[in-house]
């Protein structure tokens, strides 16, 4: 069997917008295969086919387009002439050793010139398949079932299917800019972002040299981690203990995380319109912890025109972390370190931050110049997926 028989979402998007997404969709399917033994990747008729090289090894194709978003599911599968003793014979010969007690044919016709209806092909290759391994025929719930696409020259066959990842192919929703912490949260509302189609690019707040490289490191495998989804990043590592230092110079503690904060967005927003991003994007829950208020959100939301995107707003820790851990980016985010916002944190931050008592707090702050270098301290690298050595 010597395909791969993918079946995008059946999606919302308007007529004219469908070949774009297929197309984006084949080349995110060729970037992350492109180091594995595939030969070829083509549309037909409602579906894609990847067809795969001697040397490619199944169990790696299937994590790699199981990380791809817009694919509804998909499933090794083998070719057959369009004939139903043909279908038949390749089946009989692929089956291995399945021996299922009950079984049916579901098939599909793309071609609808095809002489026989759909269930004259299952019942025509069924009556085969029955014939030959004295299996039991169960329309209602088989113990296996075995698929035909009859396409307009030749038909696909496989057995069973694996969910694909959903969502959008990473590309055709835009750029967002995602501020990502070494946190639990962030990665995952970063995930979201690039399973709704776009493509995210990392901020990262640190404060070395006050404190470690440790955040840094921790957002670069966290980077690495996210790319297999999006396969090509970028990821901006902005300076911000020494923001954070003048903050606390002229800021009583309850305000600092607020304007913390509020110094991150506009710097964001700087970063977003440089490299053309539409929106920001953070793992902000509401009253997960204290600068998460709906009183402090709107005071961090307020100093930025871009919409700020918060995917995880409704959810809980628990929903996070299990997603996290599906990820594979939850080991990497419980690994210690010294946030920058652990640093200079208060012990008694402001639930409900004024409007008016945080622009007095900031007034006495060169925010134009804190932002500007912010932007010109930032440093940009690059990931790509697959690593090619
Ligand atoms: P996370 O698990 O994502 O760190 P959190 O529960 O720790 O979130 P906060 O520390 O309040 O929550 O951060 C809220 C959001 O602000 C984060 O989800 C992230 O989007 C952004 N953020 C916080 N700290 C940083 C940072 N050092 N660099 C970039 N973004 C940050
Ligand atoms: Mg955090």
């Amino acid at each position: 069997m010597k395909s791969i028989i993918v079946h995008y979402q059946e999606i919302a998007l308007k007529g004219n917008n469908r070949p774009w997404f297929i197309a984006r969709l084949v080349r995110n399917l060729r970037q992350t295969t492109s180091d594995l033994d595939v030969r070829e990747i083509r549309v037909l008729m409602g579906r894609i086919e990847i067809v795969l090289g001697p040397a490619a090894d199944w169990e790696a194709v299937r994590a790699r387009v199981g990380r791809v978003f817009g694919v509804a599911n998909f499933a090794r599968a083998g070719r057959a002439p369009l004939d139903v003793d043909a279908i038949a014979r390749e089946i009989l010969n692929d089956l291995g050793d399945r021996h299922p007690r009950t079984f049916r044919v579901t098939a599909k016709r793309a071609d609808k010139r095809f002489p026989l209806t759909s269930p004259q092909i299952e019942r025509e290759v069924g009556g085969r398949i029955k014939e030959a391994r004295g299996w039991t025929v169960d329309l209602g719930a088989p113990e296996l079932t075995i698929h035909v696409e009859a396409l307009t020259d030749e038909a696909f066959y496989f057995f069973g299917k694996e969910r694909g990842a959903g969502g959008l192919p990473v590309g055709v929703s835009g750029r967002v800019v995602c501020l990502l912490s070494g946190g639990i949260d962030s990665p995952v509302a970063a995930w979201r972002m690039m399973r709704r189609g776009c493509r995210v690019v990392f901020v990262h707040f640190h404060s070395y040299p006050i404190l470690s490289r440790a955040s840094q490191e921790k957002v670069r495998e966290l980077a690495r981690m996210l790319t297999q989804f999006q396969f090509r990043s970028r990821l901006l590592l902005v300076p911000f203990g020494e923001i954070q230092q003048q903050i606390v110079l002229s800021v009583a503690p309850p305000l600092r995380v607020v304007i913390y904060r509020r110094l991150m967005m506009r710097i964001a927003e700087k970063i977003a319109r440089v490299h053309r991003a539409q929106a920001l994007a953070t793992g902000e829950v509401v009253g997960q912890v204290a600068s998460q208020t709906l009183e402090n959100l709107t005071q961090i939301n307020d100093v930025v025109r871009l919409p700020v995107l918060r995917p995880l707003i409704g959810m809980d820790k628990e929903e996070i972390t299990a997603e996290a851990h599906r990820l594979g980016t939850y080991q990497i985010s419980i690994i210690p370190d010294q946030d920058c916002c652990t640093l200079f944190t208060p012990r008694h931050p402001a639930t409900k931050a004024r409007r008016g008592d945080v622009e007095r707090a900031e007034s006495a702050l060169p925010i134009q110049a804190m932002i500007d270098r912010g932007v010109a301290e930032s440093a940009a690298e690059e990931f790509n997926f697959p690593v090619i050595e």
